[in-house]
């Protein structure tokens, strides 16, 4: 068993969709970035990939490359959890944390494990999701930006 750790963030902007975990949160500001800047997922595949010791999501889908402008990062999970099938490794459970001083988000919770656990091709109790704000302290608190970390299990798959 390999153990990996994971932390993203964006920044909110207008004009711009707030998806998180692969849900689209009702919300007037939306995360910037090259893809759909879900930094939840982000996170998640840094944490799958560390663990795997192949690399991060920079390497793997560069912000330069026009194929990945404006698209779903659970492809990309998709993706990283085929690269580390490849590699011989299953994924064995993942917990996260989102930092966002608002919107609330308890309710997209049991939506956002389940996105996950399908590309990730495990039951949803294998996906931990907690969300949390920082009191108001920091850029998170001031609402200028959305933090995950997450930590990931992967087993030798043979
Ligand atoms: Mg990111």
């Amino acid at each position: 068993m390999r153990i990996g750790i994971g932390y993203d963030v964006h920044r909110l902007v207008e004009g711009r969709a707030l998806v998180l975990g692969g849900v689209t949160v009702p919300y007037h500001l939306g995360l910037d970035g090259h893809s759909d800047a879900d930094v939840l997922v982000h996170a998640i595949m840094d944490a799958l990939l560390g663990a795997a010791g192949a690399g991060d999501i920079g390497m793997h889908f560069p912000d330069t490359d026009p194929r990945y402008r404006g698209i779903s990062s659970l492809l990309l999970l998709r993706h990283v959890t085929e690269h580390l099938d490849k590699l011989g490794w299953s994924v064995g459970n993942v917990d996260a944390v989102i930092v966002a001083q608002a919107p609330k988000l308890a309710r997209y919770r049991e939506q956002m494990q389940q996105n996950l656990a399908r590309e990730m091709r495990v039951a949803p109790d294998q996906v931990g999701i907690k969300a949390t704000t920082t009191e108001g302290l920091g850029f998170t608190g001031r609402g200028e930006g959305v933090a995950a970390q997450a930590v990931a299990l992967i087993r030798g798959s043979v």
